[in-house]
């Protein structure tokens, strides 16, 4: 069992309220208000450790967060004690990373529409690895050191939004492209150490990453022989799946390893060539289970012979996720999370001015009432980081759970911050 396999953050107690890293969310949510993000340090440390653990027994293996599942400082510099690099996506992660203090040259920057702008800072700052996506971004580099991101041509079965590495692809150069990509290369400054891909996200099946494994390392063998080059390294990308609910049965890190080593050490054997480089890059498996959400139940409304909706000071704006791509989660009463003779089928609404805007359809939860502390699991990842502004609310506060003590680490913005970049013209 590794953490990405858990609902809850590791250090969870049900005493008479639900307590995380030792604090009592119920005094968490009157301490720092509602909605509040909580973050439990030891289940991020947790997984981290847990996929060193589970390839430990390759030696060269490199991890880098990818930043996007949750960027902030202190969460950084988390994840960077435990020996991780970090994959980003635009000039805020770049500043964001660096800002953490982290080693730049374990940093990989990726997306598909990287600015000028954004090239330029990832260079002035260090970063060690630049993943060209495409043709244009070829001609805006030089003197970098780069890995192409290819199109490895898997289907993985997860939401249609967030698979990335089929054929009909907006990311990565397809197979057919990488001759004439590498053509450029060798006529210009550019360092190019290997391939790239990433397959997709929540993904539960182990077989694809194993296809992963074959047709990268088949296609930088094939780059070295027909270029006469030493290219050594291999990212595969993130995409572990993680536990929302009961119904996610998401692999074990072990077992992610297991499947990605030995069809690497097949590989290896099948070329004889020496060991590549091998670069992760998870992001939700380390922050997803680590975060939830604490929200103040308001009004109820009872649907004559229909649903019973109970809504929350939160919801789509903190958490775009169930209104995005239709995602469950898990939730308690952090006042109450024993009170099992209560329990009522409701919805969870949220208070955005959206029919779609329902947080949990369906959840049996002990009478919620007006001022209960629901405790949503699992939004370590995706929430924060795609958080919105929308009907002018402000974004939540986020506090870092450990050893019974809790520090805000993301201030609650004010009513002012929501002006503050407004101009008044006339
Ligand atoms: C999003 C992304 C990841 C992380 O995916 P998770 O599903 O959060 O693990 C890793 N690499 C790349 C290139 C990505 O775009």
């Amino acid at each position: 069992m590794t953490a990405n396999q858990l609902i809850r953050p590791i250090t969870t107690e049900e005493k008479e309220h639900l307590f995380i890293g030792g604090c009592d969310t119920v005094e968490l949510a009157e301490k720092y208000g509602t909605p509040l993000y909580v973050i439990d340090e030891q289940t991020i440390r947790a997984v981290c450790r847990d996929y060193k653990r589970a390839f430990s027994k390759y030696e060269n293996v490199r991890f880098m967060f990818a930043s996007k599942a949750l960027c902030t400082l202190a969460t950084s510099q988390i994840i960077a004690s435990e020996g991780f690099g970090f994959d980003v996506v635009s000039a805020g992660e770049i500043y964001t990373v660096y800002k953490a203090k982290t080693d730049m040259s374990k940093v990989l920057f990726n997306g598909n529409n990287k600015s000028q702008e954004e090239l330029d800072l990832a260079l002035k700052l260090g970063v060690g690895r630049i993943s060209v996506d495409n043709f244009t971004e070829l001609s805006m580099l030089d003197n970098a050191d780069i890995l192409l991101r290819i199109t490895p041509g898997i289907e993985c079965h997860t939401h249609e939004y967030i698979q990335t590495g089929h054929l009909d692809s907006k990311f990565g150069f397809d197979m057919s492209g990488i001759d004439e990509a590498v053509e450029i290369i060798l006529k210009k400054n550019l360092r190019l150490h290997g391939l790239h891909a990433h397959i997709g996200s929540q993904i539960f099946e182990t077989k694809v990453y194993s296809d992963e494994v074959e047709i990268v390392v088949d296609e930088l063998v094939r780059l070295n022989k027909k270029f006469g080059l030493n290219l050594n390294e291999i990212n595969l990308g993130g995409g572990l799946g993680v536990k929302y609910t009961e119904d996610d049965c998401p692999p074990s890190i072990d077992e992610i390893a297991d499947v990605i080593l030995s069809k690497l050490y097949k590989v290896i054997e099948k070329h004889k060539i020496n060991p590549p480089l091998l670069i992760l890059e998870p992001g939700r498996s380390i922050v997803s289970p680590a975060g939830a959400t604490l929200y103040k139940i308001g009004a109820s409304k009872q649907v004559p012979n229909g649903t019973k909706y109970v809504a929350v000071d939160g919801g789509m704006a903190d958490n775009p996720r169930p209104s995005m791509y239709n995602s469950k989660y898990s939730a308690v009463i952090a006042n109450k999370p024993f009170d099992l003779d209560s329990l009522q089928k409701v919805t969870i609404a949220g208070r955005f001015c959206e029919s779609g805007d329902i947080l949990i359809k369906n959840i049996e939860l002990p009478n919620p009432q007006k001022n209960d502390i629901l405790c949503v699991f699992n939004t370590g990842a995706y929430n924060f980081s795609m958080a919105s502004n929308y009907n002018r609310v402000q974004k939540p506060a986020m506090v870092l759970v450990n050893n019974s003590q809790s520090d805000m680490i993301v201030k609650r913005e004010t009513l002012d911050d929501l002006i503050s970049h407004d101009r008044i013209v006339i």
